[in-house]
């Protein structure tokens, strides 16, 4: 059974850990995605650099959003500028807490 511990949270994302399986989730309201280890790692590698400001489209509504492919399922997330920066933080975050917890059990 999975015991998911929480390495980092902002705004509405949060970032957890399975003690026991190790799987990596990303809660960020109504979407939660899931990577192994491995997977996390190559998901911030492939994001870090990305811009808000170079993605712009609209939504329905005229916010300006950046839509971003799930790298799995044919769903897209959307992220205004605030949930972008709460997104991508949450995220730096928790792989600084990883890295700290593998120093540590190593
Ligand atoms: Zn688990």
């Amino acid at each position: 059974m999975c015991n998911p511990i929480v390495i980092s949270r902002e705004g509405d994302v949060s970032v957890t850990q399975c003690a026991n399986c190790k799987v990596i989730n990303i809660w960020n309201r109504n979407a939660l995605m899931t990577f192994s280890f491995d997977e996390f790692y190559k998901f911030i590698e492939a994001t870090k650099d990305l811009i808000f400001d170079d993605y712009i489209e609209n939504n329905p509504d005229g916010i300006e959003v950046v839509i971003f492919p799930s790298p799995l399922v044919d769903i897209s997330l959307v992220f205004t500028r605030v949930e972008w920066h709460e997104f991508f933080s949450a995220l730096n975050q928790a792989a600084y807490m990883l890295q700290i917890y593998q120093m540590v059990h190593c």
